[in-house]
């Protein structure tokens, strides 16, 4: 998800490009699959602005049974690039950047990774379940009751704290 971009620099404001994506994306240990999909880039005045529609997943710990899976997600937004070096003179440019902005680096490469990682963090689910029928850990004993049936009794049974309970019960 990197592309030299100084080509598209060079030309006028509207100019596009379309690449197709279907790349694994090593870097970043909250992305689990390939990222596959489409980007856009078009100059603008000041930037490069990237449309993007991708698909990939995410790592996920059950809220419940602590299991890890994956979260399918497709990610859509549109995010401005900013150079950060004179194309023609290779000079510093000072102009001051919107904060949190993308920048390209100094070959004039713009790498997508960093932006993916962040839209794909925000849209993983704050308490995320294997399945929605996932039935938690065992609050007395602990074990996984997706995979195994216990005899503990189940008046204390509210799965929202079964994991934290089995934690505790580790921890003694
Ligand atoms: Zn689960
Ligand atoms: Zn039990």
């Amino acid at each position: 998800m990197q592309w030299n971009v100084s080509e598209l620099l060079k030309s006028t404001t509207g100019t596009e490009r379309r690449y197709t994506v279907d790349d694994e994306e090593r870097r970043y240990e909250e992305i689990a699959t390939r990222v596959t999909g489409t980007v856009r880039l078009m100059k603008t005045d000041k930037s490069i602005l990237t449309t993007v529609e991708l698909d990939t997943a995410v790592w996920c710990s059950c809220s419940r049974c602590l299991s890890r899976f994956t979260h399918p997600l497709r990610l859509q937004f549109a995010e401005e690039f900013f150079p950060t070096i004179d194309l023609a003179t290779g000079a510093r440019l000072h102009d001051p950047l919107p904060e949190g902005a993308f920048t390209l680096n100094k070959r004039h490469t713009l790498d997508l990774g960093e932006a993916v990682r962040q839209y794909a963090v925000m849209k993983t689910p704050m308490k995320p379940l294997c399945t929605e029928a996932c039935r938690g850990l065992c609050p007395t004993c602990g074990v996984n009751r997706n995979e195994t049936a216990c005899d503990c009794r189940t008046s204390t049974e509210d799965s929202r704290w079964a994991g934290l309970e089995a934690l505790r019960g580790k921890l003694r």
